[in-house]
């Protein structure tokens, strides 16, 4: 396929003169037949990657979608761009489904949608059509590690194995390591080429504010801009209501939105806030998917999000036009106690606690948090970014180059296996028994920090991570690891910033209030 053809298509089908990054990468990849794996930020443009070459297949494309009232939208949007699409699922009546049935098997239609949970009754019917490429949207669906495991998704390994010379690409704005790869292994993915779009939005102001007196703190931002729409995402269905009943009391228009709520009330809400008549929604995280609104110009959470993927997700969907937009987090400890107690009891427990530990590390952070968010997702960043709250206003730094070298220095010695507890206790000499068990004690770097406190080192480590030169393993039992950026402190005489340790203290009233 020339690249002239695509552009040709990109124009006459979707109205778009350029490719965003990726996006014809992908489409070529998918075009030549090899399974794709695409991640790319909410709002980077991924449906093009499988609906250009939905018109170029000469078969059909399947689109696995999680979500039903997503699926309406799409088609509708597609049909409008004269695309044949339709979807199947529970919605439907069986007149309607034979409907599309009979449409798909006379090859007019070009894009099918449809519910993991319907494939198993599609079976039969996929035996007279001939099927071109299978698209999974939000494919971090399937692995309990990303951050919204559904699990209609775990059957859909099944596809790779009923068409195996069928291309699938899957889609995910869910970047981290461990899930990339269990996605293509659940799925089956053969050899899968893997694309990652940069996760920069350099038009999101970030912040994050202490949550003292936060509905305040709300209200004069939203009467400062008394014309621009935004999303507040709060924890719960309840904090929703109160708080959208709290802002109308002070004249904003303003509207609760959760999955609690009848769904004739939400699609209106929804249709008013996109047609500009609803200034603000207050909602839980089951508002944003799919919602295609370019003007958003701000995103506040309410609470603590529970992990750096979700609330990354949800500042996206601000500023989608690419005009300046603001993100603010208000940080609560009551907050942060109230979902360690739920990441316990769920699923997969210890990499959500962990996850949320690094959302906590992230509010807590001294450097740039635009470089923390994306050396998260993999991407190193040596610029600070001059447009979060840190840069704009930042805090002491002094040269951490000898503590860097020390504390990575132990991770080495360590062989990346322990976690940060141990590596703290292994650099101050600590005389505890799990350090003799190991006899820790006789390895060279043991003690070499013991001029700092416990708490210091703690601190320093974190920053250490959130500038990217050591991770931590989740899927691992949180072990400590140098990422390749280490290098370049231990042998190539990088200089290291860092911030002196400030104590956070947590004012006590706050946790009252929450
Ligand atoms: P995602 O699924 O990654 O969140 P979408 O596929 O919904 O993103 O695309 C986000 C927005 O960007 C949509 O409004 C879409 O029409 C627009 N878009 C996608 N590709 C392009 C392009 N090449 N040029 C301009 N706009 C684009
Ligand atoms: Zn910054």
């Amino acid at each position: 396929m020339t690249n002239q053809i695509l552009y040709a298509k990109l124009k006459e089908n979707f109205g778009f003169e350029k490719f965003r990054p990726n996006q014809e990468e992908i489409i070529n990849c998918v075009l030549s037949g090899q399974d794709t794996l695409a991640i790319m930020p909410t709002g980077g443009g991924k449906s093009i990657c499988f609906q250009l070459p939905a018109l170029v297949f000469p078969g059909i494309t399947i689109v696995i979608s999680p979500l039903i009232a997503l699926m309406k939208d799409q088609v509708d949007s597609l049909k409008a761009n004269g695309i044949e699409a339709c979807f199947i699922n529970s919605s439907q009546t069986e007149n309607e489904r034979q409907f599309y049935i009979e449409r798909l098997k006379s090859n007019v239609i070009k894009l099918v949608y449809i519910a993991p949970e319907s494939l198993s009754f599609l079976d039969n019917l996929f035996n007279s059509l001939t099927i071109s490429l299978i698209a999974i949207d939000e494919a971090h669906c399937i692995s309990a590690w990303g951050h919204d495991f559904r699990p209609a998704y775990t059957n859909l390994g099944y596809l790779k194995k009923r068409f195996p010379s069928t291309p699938i690409l899957a889609l995910t704005a869910t970047a981290d390591k461990a899930t990339r790869k269990d996605i293509s292994q659940q799925l089956n993915l053969i050899n899968p080429k893997i694309f990652v779009a940069s996760f920069d939005r350099k038009n999101l102001s970030l912040e994050v504010r202490p949550a003292l007196d936060r509905v305040k703190q709300i209200i004069d931002f939203i009467l400062e801009k008394p014309n621009e729409s935004g999303i507040i995402y709060c924890l719960s269905r309840k904090t929703t209501e109160e708080l959208a009943e709290k802002l109308q009391k002070t004249g904003v228009n303003a509207k609760a939105y959760h999955a609690g709520l009848d769904t004739k009330i939400r699609s209106k809400t929804q249709d008013e806030f996109i047609n500009d008549d609803c200034q603000v929604i207050c909602a839980t995280i089951a508002f944003g998917m799919g919602i295609d609104k370019s003007n958003v110009r701000w995103v506040i959470h309410y609470n603590l999000p529970k992990n750096i993927e979700g609330y990354y997700q949800e500042i996206g969907r601000a500023g989608r036009d690419g005009l300046p937009s603001e993100t603010v987090l208000f940080e609560s400890y009551g907050d942060l106690i109230q979902l360690q107690k739920f990441a316990s009891q769920g699923l997969n427990a210890e990499v959500q606690l962990a996850k949320l530990e690094r959302m906590k590390q992230y509010a807590d952070a001294l450097s740039c948090r635009r470089k923390i968010l994306l050396s998260y997702f993999g991407e190193l960043v040596t610029e600070n970014c001059g447009n979060c709250d840190i840069c704009k206003n930042p805090p002491l730094f002094f040269d951490g180059t000898v503590i860097a070298q020390k504390a990575l220095s132990a991770i080495i010695r360590l062989k990346e296996i322990e976690p940060l507890p141990v590596i703290i206790d292994f650099l101050r000499g600590s005389k505890n028994a799990y350090i003799y068990e190991k006899e820790y004690q006789n390895l060279k770097t043991y003690s070499v920090g013991a001029n700092l406190s416990w708490y210091d080192w703690n601190q320093y480590l974190i920053q250490l991570i959130n500038l990217g030169y050591c991770e931590i393993a989740f899927h691992q039992q949180n072990k400590i690891k140098l990422t390749a950026f280490a290098k370049k402190v231990l042998f190539e005489g990088e200089k290291v910033q860092l911030t002196t340790v400030q104590k956070i203290n947590i004012d006590k009233q706050e946790i009252k209030q929450t």
